[in-house]
């Protein structure tokens, strides 16, 4: 088999497999996820927030979206969405805990319709990371730390992911999206990930 690899060195200690999974994540393969187009780089890092119902957090409702399970009986907010085939490549829940759905290799649903920088379908070409959360509760500091940890290993896994392709879910689909929403704190997040010593280049 021949598989093509966006890493610059897939021996570099980035902690993340051929596939894209990385070290410390729980897998749990979702079927909702494919190939991404042939030879694409995986260049662009997209944040989000997710909780079901919203506002309720530590709940398997999450698990149950991303293997197609949700019982649309179960609260009123899922009727809409239970047939929507979605997951994120990964999912960082309230106490930090990092669970990993789609190899990062693979083409996670997350995104929808998008466009970053006028090319569209960003789920070809990008990586999806959710926080267990909503728009206007903050996150907690587990969750930051483990965001940085990741993003920095994503970074030196995909080193086309620069910190200037590091966006919200609002940002590739505005006026449809809001996420990661106004409580997520973007300067802290983009300085804690420019502060890297990881050797990714910032400029
Ligand atoms: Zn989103």
């Amino acid at each position: 088999m021949v598989a093509i690899s966006n890493s610059a060195d897939s021996s570099s200690g980035s902690g993340i497999d051929a596939d894209g999974w990385l070290a410390g994540a729980e897998q749990r393969p979702s079927p909702n996820q494919d190939a991404r187009p042939p030879e694409t780089t995986i260049d662009l890092l997209v944040i989000h927030n997710i909780s079901l119902p919203p506002g309720e957090f530590g709940g398997d409702w999450i698990d149950a979206l991303f293997f197609n399970r949700l019982d649309p009986n179960a609260h009123p907010y899922f009727a809409p969405i239970a047939s929507v085939r979605v997951s994120a490549h990964l999912l960082i829940r309230r106490d930090g805990r990092l669970i990993q759905y789609v190899a990062c290799e693979r083409r996670a649903w997350h995104a929808g319709v998008s466009s970053f920088q006028g090319r569209e379908r960003c789920n070809d070409y990008s990586i999806g990371i959710e926080l267990e959360g909503t728009d206007e509760t903050p996150f907690t500091e587990a969750q930051y730390a483990r965001l940085v940890a990741c993003t920095h290993q994503i970074q030196r896994h995909y080193p086309a992911i620069t910190d200037a392709r590091i966006v919200g879910h609002a940002d590739i689909a505005p006026g449809r999206k809001t996420d990661p929403g106004p409580a997520f704190d973007w300067l802290r997040y983009r300085r804690a990930v420019g502060a890297s010593p990881s050797g990714t280049e910032h400029r």
